[in-house]
């Protein structure tokens, strides 16, 4: 066989069994009422859990920086790509999340590689729980670190592998919000292990940070005080989930941060972000900050989200109080023929399937966002009811 036919055989192979990906087109900005693949549909798939990815002001906010930044950094931060609006946004990230400093990475991604390339290395030890995001895991993996992992939640096995681990360095990684079960990490809980087997613990607040906490994230909604657990814990917030537009930054220590722009790869070798998307960050924090009535409203779309498909058997619902609200109903072509039977009548939902989720819980996964309306979530329910009457 070619190489090619590989790859065909492959593919095939993943289409046989319901598991292969293909990308919807968006015809309209981000939001609630979009336009896919030419049909027009409400959308529950989005990370945009504010609403403010296409906000006027944020929009605003970005032209004008380009028009005085231009568009390009045009070098990584070390060279001269760090600007004023760079520096002007980690000191507001800084003051917002409590912590005395904060850096900028492009994506989440690169900030959690970049945290445990730089903090780890051979001989060091990583905890992880197993529905942590690819992103923490790839980074363990490239730390060279021993990598450790423990059932979902499971606090007794965490504490049993930090037991039995005679590792210098140690890190816990976490989802603040678990990505597919919309479930938040015992952080109390976890900080005592971090401070009793004196590890850091490295807090991944990707679907936390501007909807939890009043905006400030899953440290805040426990009310953790970041000045407290300083020589611990390291607060990775996205910005382009709630925050609407894009990019990452990392909080902690002084110590900390200056360690990643010594040797986080992540951050040394590559370009600095544009500076206009830092000026339209801005803005989002503005708004994550004063108006709060963004987040009422998503609790009260939660709240009717899971009054409405109380009762239905096609599914379950897991525990989850966050924007993120998973419907298992088990095998993959189930999850995905209810999405497809969704869409027929313009409500887009996605079917999340194995690897992204352990094999038999396939699901649908709801994002709520607050541009969302009381009767759109109605809408949604009452499409599960009749499906539910209609195929079993
Ligand atoms: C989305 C996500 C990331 C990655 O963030 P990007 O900025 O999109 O790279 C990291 N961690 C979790 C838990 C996420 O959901």
């Amino acid at each position: 066989m070619t190489r090619l036919s590989d790859l065909s055989a492959r593919l095939a192979g993943l289409e046989a069994e319901s598991l292969r990906r293909t990308r919807r087109r968006l015809d309209s900005p981000q939001g609630v009422c979009v336009t896919i693949d030419g049909r027009e549909c409400v959308s529950f798939c989005s990370n945009d859990y504010l609403g403010l990815a296409a906000h006027p002001g944020i929009v605003r906010a970005v032209t004008e920086g380009a028009q005085r930044h231009g568009t390009g950094a045009g070098a990584s931060h070390l060279l001269t790509g760090h600007s004023d609006a760079h520096e002007a946004l980690e000191q507001a990230l800084a003051r917002f999340s409590g912590f005395p400093a904060a850096l900028l990475f492009s994506t989440g991604y690169m900030a959690n590689l970049g945290v445990a390339t730089a903090l780890l290395g051979r001989g060091d030890a990583v905890f992880g729980d197993r529905l942590n995001h690819a992103c923490l895991n790839d980074g363990a993996l490239l730390s060279r670190a021993t990598f450790h992992r423990h059932p979902h939640g499971d606090l007794a096995a965490l504490e049993r592998q930090l037991a039995g681990s005679q590792a210098r360095v140690r890190m816990i990684m976490v989802d603040g919000v678990f990505s597919m079960d919309g479930d938040i990490a015992p952080l109390p809980a976890l900080l005592e292990l971090a401070a009793r087997f004196d590890a850091w613990l490295l807090v991944d607040d990707a679907h936390g940070f501007g909807v939890l906490g009043e905006g400030r994230g899953c440290l805040a909604h426990f009310g953790i005080d970041p000045a407290e657990v300083l020589d611990r814990v390291i607060y990775m917030g996205t910005l382009s989930k709630a925050a609407g537009v894009f990019g990452a930054f990392v909080a902690a220590a002084p110590e900390v941060i200056d360690t990643l722009v010594q040797s986080a790869r992540t951050y040394v070798f590559t370009t600095a972000l544009p500076p206009m998307i830092a000026c339209g960050l801005q803005e989002s924090l503005r708004l994550i900050e004063q108006e709060p009535q963004r987040r009422e409203h998503l609790a009260a779309l939660v709240r009717r989200w899971q009054d409405g498909v109380r009762g239905l058997r096609s599914g379950r619902a897991l525990p989850s109080s966050t924007a993120i609200q998973p419907w298992v109903v088990g095998g993959s072509a189930e999850a995905v023929a209810l999405s497809a039977r969704l869409a027929e009548v313009g409500l887009l939902v996605p079917a999340i399937r194995p690897p992204t989720v352990p094999t038999g819980s396939a699901r649908l996964r709801v994002s709520l966002s607050a541009a969302h309306t009381l009767q759109q979530v109605d809408r949604l329910c009452e499409a599960l009811h009749d499906i539910e009457a209609r195929h079993g």
